[in-house]
């Protein structure tokens, strides 16, 4: 490529709205372009990243035994009644109806669709195993777009999808998966951890996540340096031991059994301020008859303040969330539950609740959490609805540093990353809501064994930045470098000899298959070299006239301080 011919439009100014690295470089070195919030152009540079990402990703994908397909964007709304997402994923989840008024969704991942193929194309055990996979934009409406395409609204995902005849298999087929995004991470030449994650429905260790390390990623990690575990907060979390913990270690909660919600997701939910505020909360729900059957669900909260004044004890009804909250004296909360608030867990705090009479509440359905019994929280939360900032409670974690590894064999380390693939057995949740089956060996209809596996394309980009850049710019790592070699030859216009040679140069490069750019725009020397220090082309080739004279030209690569004279014969092995 040669640079007049190609797409460069680097920025001196970071845009005003850019908080972190990836996203003030991405947009400085001219990759992205906003159209809107959440929703970005991928401008020529950055195309060519993400072309080399999706190469890659094909590659080991096909490698593993995967089969591309490319399902819709836009889905009818039917398929995501089957599964009762068109109800449960709440405003994440684009809707848009047609000229006829009928409902479809711009897909934020593909399992109906995905689903109502195997149902009519996989009749029988002798066509499994079988993955299916595609890369295809996506949208998910997020509650709050940031970071330019990191948390995007509109992005590209790899998501794959894998069809068995039981569950063993299915583990046979998302092992296949693990080791094949071990390969692909590998290629990328990112620092990365694959790190046990919550698997919903199924549990056991069928879900893992891969994050790249990043001291601003969202999500926080743990590890054992002195073993293989590896797990995300809240995984690590709810297998953790409860205990008590030295105050200082733990401001927040007195002696937490770790859950995925604490104190502090309901402070962020309720836009409480935490620290002073929240001690302890309880919840009540299930109107049960004499039978025993729910005749009718509410949920309260009660948010004790932190001085933990019985009196003062505020008081929320929850349906919509957005029920306003006053303080209610103990004797108000004695009178209405019939019961003094410590004596509510019993009725419904004890185990989770799945609510099911009121429409709002059912879709954060399995959530329930509090501190009803003093010291002592309950478990297994999950804020389906809304939920808080990844960051307002990751610190605010149960586990620190020095924490004993789960497997006895070392302490934890903690450390910050970004979710770029998830892998997941998922079981037959789909099949079944979907009625998808195929015949067995004995001849029965059996429902499939699902798993899905995604790659966020369009994140990866940002994940390697803030993983590796400087004040320069952004330093791709060769694999996905929008270009892996850039030839900048000094005032050629002055000197036909340079310019001879750095033609010659760029076309034996070309030959040998490097994928390099020839800078013919004729800029001067600080300017160009600044814009590629800036784009982060990881080997650069300088080619001056005096040099020239002995025979050399100049090499740096973008990590190093200075450059290097090599003989103009050697280079071309030298970048090989
Ligand atoms: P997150 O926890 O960051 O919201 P997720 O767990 O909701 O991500 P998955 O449903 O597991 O995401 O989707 C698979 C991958 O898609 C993620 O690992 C991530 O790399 C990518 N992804 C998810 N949401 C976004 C987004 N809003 N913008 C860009 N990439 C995303
Ligand atoms: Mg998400
Ligand atoms: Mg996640
Ligand atoms: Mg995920």
């Amino acid at each position: 490529m040669k640079a007049s011919q190609f797409f460069i439009s680097t920025l001196k100014e970071a845009p005003a709205d850019a908080e972190v690295a990836s996203h003030q470089l991405m947009t400085r070195a001219g990759l992205i372009k906003k159209l809107g919030a959440g929703i970005y152009s991928w401008m020529p540079m950055g195309l060519r990243v993400i072309r080399k990402i999706e190469t890659i990703v094909r590659e080991e994908m096909n490698h593993a035994g995967a089969v591309e397909l490319l399902m819709p964007v836009v889905q009818p709304a039917e398929f995501w009644q089957e599964t009762d997402r068109w109800n449960k994923m709440g405003p994440e989840l684009m809707r848009v109806k047609d000229r006829h008024g009928r409902d479809f969704v711009i897909q934020p991942t593909s399992e109906e669709v995905v689903t109502d193929i195997a149902r009519q194309e996989l009749r029988s055990y002798k066509q499994l195993p079988r993955n299916l996979y595609h890369i295809q934009t996506k949208f998910r409406d997020e509650r709050r777009p940031r970071f330019g395409v990191m948390r995007s609204r509109e992005f590209i995902m790899k998501d794959a999808y894998s069809f068995d005849r039981d569950l063993d298999a299915a583990k046979i087929s998302y092992q296949a998966m693990a080791k094949a995004y071990r390969a692909i991470f590998d290629r990328f030449g990112l620092r990365y951890r694959a790190v046990a994650a919550d698997s919903g429905a199924i549990g056991g260790d069928l879900s893992e996540e891969f994050q790249v390390i990043a001291a601003t990623g969202e999500d926080a990690i743990v590890y054992c340096p002195s073993s293989d575990y590896a797990a995300n907060m809240e995984k690590a979390e709810a297998l953790a031991p409860a205990g008590p913990r030295p105050a200082a270690a733990q401001p927040m909660t007195k002696t937490p059994t770790p859950g995925k919600a604490t104190c502090a997701d309901v402070a962020a939910l309720l836009g409480v301020p935490l620290q002073n505020t929240v001690k302890s909360l309880v919840l009540a729900t299930d109107e049960t008859n004499e039978a025993g059957e729910i005749i009718r669900s509410q949920v309260w909260l009660l948010l004790l303040r932190g001085d933990h004044d019985m009196n003062e004890i505020k008081v929320g009804k929850v349906p919509g969330l957005d029920a306003g909250f006053r303080f209610a004296t103990l004797g108000e909360i004695e009178e209405h539950f019939g019961c003094k608030p410590g004596y509510l867990g019993p009725m419904g705090l004890k185990k989770p609740v799945k609510i099911v009479a009121d429409r709002e509440v059912a879709v954060m359905a399995d959530w329930i959490c509090g501190a009803n019994e003093p010291d002592f929280h309950i478990t297994g939360v999950n804020w389906g609805r809304d939920l808080p900032e990844p960051d307002a409670v990751a610190d605010l974690r149960n586990i620190v540093e020095g924490d004993r590894s789960p497997d006895g064999k070392g302490v934890l380390a903690v450390e910050r990353g970004i979710e770029v693939g998830h892998i997941f057995v998922l079981g037959t949740k789909y099949s079944e809501d979907m009625n998808a089956t195929f015949l067995a060996e004995d001849g029965k209809p059996a429902f499939f064994e699902m798993g899905c596996y995604g790659i966020g394309i369009t994140r990866l980009p940002a994940a390697a930045i803030e993983q590796n850049h400087d004040e320069r710019g952004i330093i791709w790592p060769d694999a996905i470098a929008p270009f892996t070699v850039v030839l900048c030859p000094i005032t050629p216009e002055r000197f036909p000899e340079v310019k001879a040679a750095a033609e010659q140069l760029y076309a034996q490069l070309l030959a040998a298959g490097v994928d390099v750019i020839l800078d013919d725009r004729g800029e001067r020397p600080g300017a160009m070299f600044a814009d590629w220090e800036l784009i982060g082309v990881p080997h650069r080739v300088t080619i001056g006239d005096r040099g020239l004279k002995d025979g050399l030209v100049e090499y740096q690569h973008r990590r190093d301080t200075g450059a290097t004279k090599i003989a103009l014969t050697d280079i071309l092995a030298h970048l090989k």
